[in-house]
C-alpha cells in the first residue's frame, strides 16, 4: 500500500489526510504542535466562521489573491459539501448575516472535534510533536521527508503548513522553506487582512470606539483604490475592524510611492446637501452653545473634537458665530475624515498571509507540484488569500480535499 505524509494538521491538512485515507492510502498526518488545529480554535473570535454559504463563483470572487486558481478546488468541494461533511461529523451549523456559517454552539472547538472524528473514521494515523525539517526528492519524484531529524519514506507528501501569521499557533512559514528547497518559487509573504497604522496619533484618543455603517476609501495620489462600507474600529496605533481588514491588501506599494490616505465618510447615507441641511438644523437648535457641544445628535461624543479640529474650527467657538465656510468645512470633515497610513501592522498580526508557493507551479486541478511528482500543496501555504467571511477556511478545506483525493488516487493506482 502506498504511503502519503501530510505535513500540518490545520483545516487543510486534516481534510487532506482524511480524504487520502478514504481513497485507500496509508496516511500519516504530521503536526509539530501537541494538538490538532491550534489556529482553527482562535478563528472567528473563538466561534470559527467555517465557510460562507455561497456558490463557486461567489467563493472565487471573494478571494482577491488568485481566486481563479481555486475554481476546481471549490467545484470539487464547495461550501455546501463542507457544511454537509461537518454536520455528518456531529457539528451542527447555522448561517448568520452575510451568509457566514458558524457552529450552532459558537464554539470553534466543536469544529476541531468534528475533524478529529472524521480522521478517526478514515483510519489516518496522527503523529503530534512531529516537526518536518526537509523534503526528500530523487529524480524529480518525492521519496520521503525528514521528521524530527529522522527519515520517513513515502510516495507522496501534501504540504499544509499554513502561512506565517500568528506564529504562536505553529504557522511559522516552514512550508515556504520546504518548497523553496525543492525548487519552488515563493511569492514574498506579506500581511493581508491586517489593521493599519496611521501617521496621526488622534486615533489613540478614540481607542476602542467602533463606528458602524461608515464608508472607508483608500486613496493614493488622488486616485481611489478601494471603498468599503461597514464597521471600523479605532485603536492605539490607528484603525482596524472588518472594513479596514478588507481594504488592507491594497496598502502595498507598487511603483507609486505616494502615501496611502484613509478617507472615512461618517455619514454615507446622506448626500453633501442633505448633510448640510441636517447640520444647519442642529446648529440652529444649539445656537447658544459652543460648537463642541452642538454635535451630540450627529456623532459619538469622543469623535466630536476630532471632527471639529479637522474642520479647523476652535472648539469653544459659539455656534452663532460659525460661518458658512466653516460649516462647509465641517461637512467635508464629516464626509472625508482623513488619515495618512504609515503601513500595515506586521505579518505576525495578519489574519492571513498573502504570497506563498507560486500558483504558477501548482496544477489547479490536482494541487500537485508541476516541478516534483508526488508533491502536493493545500491551504494558506499557497499564494492565495481571501476576504473575511469564511472564504479562507473554505479555501483551506477545498484545496485540502482536492489534494488528498488526488494524492490518494495516485498512490493507490500505481
Ligand atoms: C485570529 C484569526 C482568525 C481567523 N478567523 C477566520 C475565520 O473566522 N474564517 C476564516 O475563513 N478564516 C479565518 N482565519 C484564517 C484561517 O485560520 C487560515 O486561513 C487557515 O487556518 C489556514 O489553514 P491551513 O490548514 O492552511 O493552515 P493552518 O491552520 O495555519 O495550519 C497549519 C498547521 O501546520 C503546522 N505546521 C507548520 N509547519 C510545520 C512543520 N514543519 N511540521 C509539522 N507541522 C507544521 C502548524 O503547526 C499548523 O498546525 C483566521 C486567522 C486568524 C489568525
Amino acid at each position: 500500500m502506498g504511503t502519503i505524509a501530510v505535513v500540518g494538521a490545520g483545516p487543510a491538512g486534516m481534510l487532506a489526510a482524511r480524504q487520502a485515507a478514504l481513497r485507500g492510502a496509508r496516511v500519516i498526518l504530521l503536526e509539530k504542535n501537541d494538538r490538532l488545529g491550534k489556529k482553527l480554535v482562535i478563528t472567528g473570535k473563538g466561534r470559527c466562521n467555517v465557510t460562507n454559504d455561497a456558490d463557486v463563483d461567489t467563493l472565487v470572487k471573494n478571494v482577491p489573491g488568485n481566486g481563479r486558481f481555486l475554481y476546481s478546488a471549490f467545484a470539487s468541494f464547495g461550501s455546501r459539501d463542507l457544511q454537509r461533511f461537518l454536520e455528518e461529523h456531529g457539528v451542527r451549523l447555522k448561517v448568520e448575516r452575510g451568509n457566514r456559517v458558524f457552529p450552532q454552539s459558537d464554539r470553534s472547538f466543536d469544529v476541531v472535534d468534528g475533524l478529529r472524528r472524521a480522521l478517526e473514521r478514515s483510519n489516518a494515523e496522527v503523529r503530534l510533536n512531529s516537526q518536518v525539517n526537509r523534503l526528500l526528492v530523487e529524480d524529480g519524484q518525492i521519496v520521503g521527508l525528514v521528521v524530527n531529524d529522522q527519515p520517513l519514506y513515502c510516495q507522496a507528501v501534501i504540504v499544509c503548513t499554513g502561512g506565517a501569521s500568528y506564529p504562536a499557533t505553529g504557522s511559522t512559514g516552514d512550508g515556504y522553506i520546504l518548497a523553496a528547497e525543492v525548487g519552488h518559487t515563493i511569492v514574498p509573504p506579506r500581511p493581508a487582512l491586517v489593521p493599519l497604522e496611521t501617521v496621526e496619533d488622534w486615533p489613540k484618543s478614540l481607542a476602542g470606539l467602533a463606528l458602524k455603517n461608515v464608508e472607508l476609501s483608500i486613496l493614493q495620489g488622488g486616485r481611489k483604490l478601494v471603498q468599503e462600507f461597514g464597521e471600523l474600529l479605532f485603536t492605539h496605533f490607528g484603525i482596524s475592524g472588518p472594513i479596514v481588514l478588507t481594504v488592507s491588501r491594497w496598502v502595498t506599494h507598487g511603483k507609486d510611492t505616494n502615501p496611502f490616505i484613509a478617507s472615512i465618510n461618517l455619514k454615507p447615507a446622506l448626500t453633501q446637501e442633505q448633510l448640510d441641511r441636517r447640520l444647519q438644523r442642529d446648529l440652529e437648535k444649539y445656537q447658544r452653545k459652543a460648537i463642541k457641544n452642538a454635535l451630540d445628535d450627529l456623532l459619538p461624543k469622543r469623535l466630536i473634537p476630532v471632527v471639529i479640529a479637522a474642520a479647523e474650527i476652535p472648539e469653544d467657538k459659539p455656534v452663532h458665530q460659525i460661518t458658512r465656510v466653516e460649516r462647509m468645512r465641517l461637512v467635508s470633515s464629516l464626509t472625508s475624515l482623513q488619515l495618512t497610513i504609515k503601513g500595515p501592522r506586521p505579518l505576525s498580526e495578519a489574519i492571513v498571509t498573502a504570497g506563498g508557493v507560486s500558483t504558477k507551479e501548482i496544477d489547479p486541478k490536482t494541487m500537485q507540484s508541476k516541478l516534483v511528482r508526488g508533491l502536493f500543496f493545500a491551504g494558506e501555504v499557497i499564494d492565495v488569500d481571501g476576504y473575511t467571511g469564511g472564504f479562507n477556511l473554505q479555501a483551506a478545506f477545498s484545496t485540502g480535499y482536492l489534494a488528498g483525493e488526488k494524492a490518494g488516487l495516485q498512490v493507490t493506482q500505481r
